[in-house]
């Protein structure tokens, strides 16, 4: 790996090479990670800028949608004037003016089985930023089978869960078997959420990616995070693999996308 680093860089990045943890090695492994985020909305926003300002070095950003008024109150990294443009482009944007020397990828489409796996093909970490079940079970299929590292969070209201799905550990469907029936658990435009949670918790993933990439500290492989921000009370819940688990278990139901009904 290529430690060398310009007299630019060491000064962009001094207060990470000063942590023992981190150090000119760690910075060295986020300039050479590989990060997708799916979802440019209130998750995907604080987390494409906070890996992009830490330095890591190429961020593909998945989304289909476009920039609307009702976003701007948590989507941070889209302005009033982007009201209309793909969100891919303006978070892109919003990224590249904080570090220009970061390349992103804008994938102006949707999470769909046909592009998935060549989507996460170019990537080592993958985060879950998207507000829908299919996509959410989509994206966990789709990294196991690939065997990526998922970093999944999701809020409503003001609470928020977070998660990381590691080769050899529990899966997503370890947690969640199937997705609740349609109707049952209400969307954030449903139901609403404090814009300063969808920020808290995509940066508690931005916080999980970087660690991931370091290698430092306690991951979140087989725990879940709860935070109910209107207590301010943080829950860790821990979770194992189960034997009977469709995607990870002995007798594994799915065992490529087209074996679930996508
Ligand atoms: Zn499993």
């Amino acid at each position: 790996m290529d430690i060398d680093f310009t007299e630019n860089e060491i000064q962009r990045y001094a207060r990470h090479i000063l942590l023992a943890e981190v150090g000119g090695v760690g910075q060295a492994k986020l300039r050479a990670a590989r990060v997708l985020v799916v979802g440019a909305g209130g998750l995907g926003c604080p987390l494409v800028l906070y890996l992009a300002a830490a330095g890591v070095g190429t961020i593909g950003i998945v989304d289909d949608d476009r920039v609307s008024l009702s976003n701007l109150q948590r989507q941070i990294a889209h302005a009033t004037a982007d009201i209309g443009a793909p969100k891919v482009v303006s978070a892109a944007n919003a990224a590249l003016a904080i570090n220009p020397a970061v390349v992103v990828h804008p994938y102006d489409m949707r999470l769909s089985p046909e592009n998935v796996d060549a989507l996460l093909s170019g990537y080592d970490i993958v985060c879950d930023g998207t507000d829908n079940f299919a996509a959410r079970y989509l994206l966990a299929d789709a990294c196991y089978l690939a065997g990526k590292i998922l970093i999944s969070a999701a809020v409503l209201r003001f609470e928020a869960q977070l998660s990381t799905f590691r080769p050899g550990g529990p899966c997503y469907r370890c947690l969640y078997p199937e997705a609740p029936p349609a109707g049952l658990v209400p969307s954030c435009s449903e139901a609403g959420v404090l814009g300063a949670v969808t920020g808290v918790a995509g940066t508690l993933q931005a916080t999980e990616v970087l660690k991931e990439i370091i290698g430092i500290g306690t991951g979140l492989s087989g725990r879940l995070l709860l935070w109910d921000a209107l207590e301010m009370s943080f829950r860790n819940v821990g979770f194992g693999r189960d034997p009977a688990c469709a995607l990870c278990g002995a007798h594994p139901r799915i065992t490529d996308l087209s074996a679930h009904g996508y």
